[in-house]
């Protein structure tokens, strides 16, 4: 809750005019605790990872040999009804895994100082505070997915998030519950090493699980923004992890492609991808030949 009751009060404390932003948020969170505008993130949650698949729902039940273009896997179709038992599935776990985790985490981040007053973090702020929360899970995460391939944690617990060897958006979160608190462990990581705003901790979630939902989700296509990032893994390097399947040794890196790189769990699937893409190569020059 903000410690000032009008926006004259924050502005004479500030010692300047509120921004735009600043008198929205002030708007919307002078009389909410800390403790509500925290639980905010699991609803964004459970909004973004309702509505960003739609997309992709819509591009497999409009399957087209335009649209196959595009599908990583375009042998495998999947139909509305299998697409919805996932959503639903992932929505049980949102009730006993996700929220709890959530919802339980508040006293740490009440702790380490995410702060929900004024001013509200400049841009520049957000942006380096949220690369450092990707290095830091995408790091974190290698080693814990890594983990799970060992033969008692695929047994036990990966194993229900790789029942999709061609994944769909829905899938991006599907897993054993133990798997999301272990895994959404590796999400706090980088917000308790560099605490900032609780707008920059919901948009962490917001964009990681985006980030997610676009990687799980069967197409790539040439103009998508995340082409442009840096050593970024995207949906086929991850769909490679879920294609090859249990015995996967390959790509455990949830977001970039350095520590795959780095340790040498990217072999196969750089080995794989010369092959994928000379046959295209090939196929592609025979196409015009024939066409001249
Ligand atoms: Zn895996
Ligand atoms: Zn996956």
């Amino acid at each position: 809750m903000l410690p000032y009751h009008t926006l004259q009060e924050a502005e004479i404390s500030l010692g300047r005019n509120l921004t735009f932003g600043e008198k929205l948020w002030f708007e919307y969170s002078a009389r909410k605790s800390d403790y509500i505008l925290y639980c905010h993130n699991t609803i964004f949650l459970f909004i973004f990872y309702t509505l960003f698949p739609i997309t992709f729902v819509i591009l497999e039940l409009l399957r087209s040999k335009k649209i196959d273009k595009y599908k990583i896997q375009p042998k495998i179709k999947n139909s509305f009804y299998d697409m919805m038992k996932c959503y639903k599935k992932v929505l049980l776990t949102f009730v006993y895994a996700v929220g709890p985790l959530q919802i339980l985490s508040y006293p740490i981040i009440e702790w380490v100082g995410i702060r929900t007053s004024l001013p509200l973090p400049s841009g520049t702020e957000i942006f380096w505070q949220l690369l450092v929360y990707f290095v830091v899970e995408d790091y974190a995460n290698y080693w814990l997915h890594r983990l799970m391939h060992s033969k008692w944690g695929y047994e036990k617990i990966h194993r229900v998030h790789h029942e999709y060897t061609a994944p769909i958006g829905f899938a991006a979160p599907y897993a054993h519950w133990a798997e999301i608190i272990v895994l959404g462990f590796a999400s706090f990581l980088g917000p308790l090493m560099v605490p900032g705003h609780m707008v920059t901790f919901w948009l962490w979630f917001i964009i990681r699980q985006l980030e997610a939902i676009e990687t799980h989700s069967g197409y790539e296509f040439p103009w998508s923004p995340s082409k442009f990032i840096p050593f970024y893994g995207g949906a086929v390097h991850h769909d490679y992890h879920h294609y090859v399947g249990g015995k996967s040794q390959s790509n455990f890196a949830s977001v970039f492609t350095y520590c795959d790189y780095i340790y040498g769990t990217d072999k196969g699937y750089r080995y794989q991808k010369n092959v994928f893409e000379k046959t295209r190569e090939n196929l592609r020059s025979q196409t015009e030949l024939k066409s001249e």
